[in-house]
């Protein structure tokens, strides 16, 4: 513990910044206080937001090999105390060392990754009479804001394409898990010119005031999709440029021909990973009736398997849920499934004796298309398993969402497997596998999921505005000149 007893400060203008008001920040896995971060006041941001607005004429001009050579600093920074964060990422967050690792590793592969990417100029015309070329310029000032299921990782998505791209960023990371990222900014203060990475703190009004603050051209939101709405709102003000990740409720969709045992871990980890804190996580599993109650049977006795506990343990497999408001909404899921008489085929009972915000992994068998359960997004480890006979049935079923974030087919025959994945409506198709993500691979949500899309080339144009510059090769206007262009 004595490691991570810090003074954690804001990074301003590549330089710490503190505030009287504080808040706490706590371990999930015992409920206790961790430390108090402080909470940024709106002088606070205007002089963060000045200083970026400085660091911008600089930064946006400088030659390209600079900016990527900055990604490959934060990188360096990430591995060499990757010990560290990822100790402090579960203190914070509750995940395993296992999904830890996944997260800061892969937030030095991302900048690594991102670094390699160019915005070359489109040339449109050249030919005698004209060269016309579409660049893609910085935009500016961007605010990102920031969720508490993978805070580093979901950071680096918008600050690697920002800075690579010469915007500069102020990054607010949740209030439940700043910890990592406050580290990461006082750690990069000495590998990038000050003002292009600030790190403010704070609850959700700082959010709002970044959304609405007229000196911040693009804000990048990942987050609840009732949030972004307020974010998009709140953007119109100033037409910011916005780019929304948002919630999904993915569905999986199980062919009649699997082996259920086969399947069943695989089916368990697409639902589970990171205790299904995941926007990603498969929220619906459609299995086909001729396998339904083996595959019910598999993932129970899988589940029973299952170490959850202090993600800080060698052996724990699955965490808590991250904070206690959270932990109040999946229980209420829970209540809500036993009111309607749903049967629960393991899990269900939420022992609140417990030291931290545990919950038991929950099968829920069968329950209704309308149930809430089914519907909405809970977040946290229960899952609707459902029984399907028809294949356009269950496409339509698995489309009638307001979300469309992500989807998965499993199955062996290969045909009907990518025939399905084709008709279902979602940024990412996952086809005999799941949660398979690359910095070259676009991310985004269809539908209520969101706007716009993170990662690959499509990401990086998010963060820049076309600019075309035509130029007319025969016009002259000298004095001497034969008068073409009168
Ligand atoms: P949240 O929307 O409550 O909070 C996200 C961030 O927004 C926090 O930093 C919060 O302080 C800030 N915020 C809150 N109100 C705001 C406002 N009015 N204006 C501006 N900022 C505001 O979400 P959460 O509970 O932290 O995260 C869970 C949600 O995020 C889930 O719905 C999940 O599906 C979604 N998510 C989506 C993706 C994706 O890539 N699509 C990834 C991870 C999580």
């Amino acid at each position: 513990m004595t490691a991570f007893v810090h003074d954690y400060q804001m990074t301003i203008n590549g330089k710490g910044a503190t505030s009287a008001a504080r808040f706490p920040v706590f371990n999930p896995a015992t409920r206790q206080p961790i430390a108090n971060v402080p909470a940024a006041s709106e002088t606070q941001l205007d002089a963060a937001v000045a200083a970026a607005r400085a660091a911008f004429r600089t930064w946006s001009r400088a030659a390209w090999s600079v900016r990527r050579d900055a990604l490959n600093a934060i990188a360096g920074v990430i591995e060499s105390n990757s010990e560290l964060l990822m100790a402090l990422l579960t203190l914070e967050q509750g995940k395993p060392r296992a999904g830890a690792e996944w997260e800061i590793l892969g937030s030095a592969l991302w900048c690594r990754e991102i670094a390699k990417q160019t915005l070359a100029e489109e040339v449109v015309e050249d030919s005698t009479d004209r060269l016309v070329v579409t660049q893609f310029s910085a935009i500016g000032v961007v605010g990102a804001i920031v969720p508490w299921n993978f805070p580093v990782l979901l950071a680096i998505w918008k600050i690697a394409p920002a800075l690579i791209t010469g915007n500069t960023i102020i990054v607010k990371p949740s209030p439940y898990t700043p910890l990592c990222t406050l580290r990461l900014a006082e750690l990069c203060r000495d590998v990038l010119p000050k003002g292009v990475f600030n790190v403010l703190t704070g609850g959700d009004e700082l959010g709002r005031l970044i959304t609405a603050h007229e000196d911040i051209d693009k804000v990048a939101f990942t987050g609840h999709t009732d949030t972004g709405k307020h974010v998009m709102r709140a953007a119109a003000g100033t037409l910011k440029r916005i780019t929304l990740e948002l919630g999904g409720n993915d569905p999986a969709i199980v062919l009649p021909d699997v082996e259920a045992r086969k399947v069943a871990p695989a089916l368990f980890w697409a639902a589970f990973q990171n205790n299904a804190q995941f926007c990603n996580a498969t929220k619906r599993l459609y299995v086909h009736e001729r396998v339904y109650d083996e595959v019910l049977e598999a993932l129970v006795e899988y589940t029973r398997g299952v170490v959850v506990g202090d993600g800080a343990l060698p052996t724990t497999q699955l965490g808590p849920i991250q904070n206690q408001q959270q932990y109040e909404k999946v229980i209420e899921y829970i209540d809500d499934c036993r009111r309607q008489g749903h049967r629960f085929a393991i899990g269900g009972e939420v022992a609140p004796s417990a030291a931290g915000w545990f919950i038991p992994v929950t099968l829920v068998d069968n329950p209704p298309d309308n149930s809430r359960i089914v519907r909405e997004e809970p977040f946290g480890p229960i899952l609707p398993v459902l029984r399907w006979h028809d294949e356009d049935e269950v496409i339509a079923r698995a489309n009638d969402t307001i979300y469309g974030l992500g989807a998965s087919v499993w199955g062996n025959d290969l045909g009907a497997v990518r025939r399905i994945g084709a008709q279902l409506e979602a940024g990412t198709v996952w086809l005999n596998e799941v949660h398979q993500y690359s910095p070259h691979q676009a991310f985004g949500g269809h539908k209520q999921s969101g706007i716009g899309c993170e990662n690959s080339l499509h990401g990086l144009v998010e963060y820049t505005n076309a600019r075309t510059i035509t130029f007319n090769r025969r016009a002259a206007f000298g004095r001497d000149a034969p008068g073409k262009a009168e």
